[in-house]
């Protein structure tokens, strides 16, 4: 079957194999499945090619979405692998939780959110989302169905948090989750007219709250330049638990033949950005849904950047060197007249994570979202890897579609940990573009 399984990124754009789920299971079940023949597919909001397999095929993983069980004393909800987090949050808020971590879309799956480990906002609290996972099932190859936690087979639970969907199938999983006073967060907008300011600002921000992020207004330039604003909050005690329909307000209902996002557009909207929020300071409380998911509010917004879709650049730098490198890779950016229409900055703390691939690790995370401009882009981006490793940081997989081998290597050096735990009837684009790649000399790969 041939289906559009695009990733969120969009660059590069075919119909792909895909089988249903209930085939998979049968062919590894029955040992039938051939070397690399699948990967699971969450809801394809991986940016890139981690999430593709364009030599096998994707096995489609939503319609595997029911809720298998869920202990209100306890707060441990069990659930099959496709589920969305947003039918979680449904799901589990009228008893008084929420996730215990969530990335910065609720339309990710449970097996998706499992197999990239993902961050959000309270890293420095809670961690990454395996953090909380207490156990799940894997299908592998072998045709046998392993339980996997710190205890049971301890090994495959380490690889497959964060293992980017080559160690097997997981089925269900069973997650821990957050008692909160409701829903809504008490929400506090704290404007910084320079970088300097934020670095000043955020450690103490993360020190007295849960959630903690900052938006930086990357095109504005001279006496604005690095300005933005830091959001922090709290869940509320005097909020609600009521959950929101899915659909968004907003659309962008067709594809634009050329980026709607240029200089000129962004400019306008990040002054408009930038001064609404400027004015919020005063603590006020904020809906889940605006606070944790503002981008879900406009259906298939990546439509903006075009046909030719957009790279999104996730480095993590150390806090040692964020003071100095953070300032600079903006500048490149800006030297190169490339305009990030979404620039984040984060903290990210010491948790860790029970996954060895795991992509966070104390520093400061940047994220830039680049229109593709074609080779331009790219010099761009491999400046930016270059400008990461040199800081002793390492750049996100999950977003990426175009690192080279080397700054996959460099950056994770323990990948041969999963090559041998990697399933051999699964593999994706990204696995083969970069760990399955020989080693070349520094700078040619
Ligand atoms: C607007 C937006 C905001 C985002 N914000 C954040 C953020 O704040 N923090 C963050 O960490 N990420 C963020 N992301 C990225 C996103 O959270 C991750 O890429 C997430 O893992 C995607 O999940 P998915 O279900 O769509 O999976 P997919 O993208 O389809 O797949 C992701 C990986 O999971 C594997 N996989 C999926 N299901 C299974 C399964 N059942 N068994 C085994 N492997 C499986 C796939 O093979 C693939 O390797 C954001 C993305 C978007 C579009």
């Amino acid at each position: 079957m041939q289906a559009s399984l695009d990733s969120f990124g969009r660059i590069n754009r075919h119909s792909r194999q895909a089988i249903a789920f209930e085939q998979a299971v049968h062919a590894l079940r029955d040992g039938m499945a051939g070397r690399s023949d699948l990967l699971a597919f969450g809801n394809g909001k991986s940016y890139g090619d981690s999430c593709h397999n364009d030599a096998g095929s994707l096995v489609q993983m939503r319609q595997q979405r029911s809720v298998l069980g869920f202990n209100v004393e306890t707060g441990i909800v069990e659930a099959e692998a496709g589920i969305s987090l947003e039918e979680l949050i449904a799901h589990i808020a009228p008893h008084g939780f929420f996730l215990p971590v969530t990335p910065g879309t609720r339309f990710v799956t449970l097996g998706g959110s499992i197999a990239n480990d993902v961050h959000g906002k309270n890293h420095h609290r809670s961690g990454t989302f395996g953090c909380h996972v207490e156990s799940f099932e894997l299908l592998r190859s072998d045709s046998h169905i392993y339980r996997c936690s710190t205890t049971e087979n301890p090994d495959l639970f380490s690889a497959t948090i964060g293992g980017l969907g080559l160690t097997g199938l997981i089925l269900s999983a069973r997650l821990k989750l957050m008692k909160v006073g409701s829903l809504d967060i008490d929400e506090t907008v704290t404007a910084f007219s320079s970088l300097e300011g934020y670095f000043d600002l955020a450690a103490d921000a993360d020190e007295e709250n849960e959630y903690s992020v900052a938006w930086l207004d990357q095109l504005a330039s001279g006496k604005s330049a690095g300005r933005g604003v830091l959001i922090t909050g709290n869940h509320a005690e005097n909020g609600n638990f009521r959950t929101e329909g899915v659909k968004a307000k907003l659309g962008v209902p067709f594809e634009l033949p050329f980026s709607a996002l240029n200089r000129v557009s962004l400019g306008l909207f990040n002054t408009a950005y930038f001064n609404v929020n400027r004015l919020k300071s005063a603590p006020h409380l904020a809906g889940y849904g605006k606070f944790f998911y503002p981008l879900d509010g406009v259906g298939d917004w990546n439509r903006l950047y075009g046909p030719s879709g957009l790279y999104q650049h996730q480095s993590v730098i150390p806090f040692e060197a964020g003071r100095s490198v953070i300032p600079a890779m903006l500048e490149a950016s800006r030297r190169a007249g490339l305009s990030s229409f979404l620039t984040v900055l984060k903290r990210f703390g010491d948790v860790r994570s029970p996954g060895f691939m795991s992509f966070p690790r104390p520093g400061y995370t940047l994220t830039m979202d680049f229109p593709n401009h074609g080779e331009k882009t790219l010099a761009l981006l491999t400046r930016l890897d270059r400008m990461t490793l040199d800081a002793g940081g390492r750049v996100n997989p999950y977003k990426d579609s175009r690192m080279s081998a080397e700054v996959f290597k460099a950056g994770f050096p323990q990948w041969p940990q999963l090559e041998k735990l990697r399933d051999e009837s699964f593999c994706s684009d990204f696995w083969r573009r970069t760990a399955l790649v020989t080693d070349h000399p520094r700078g040619q790969s």
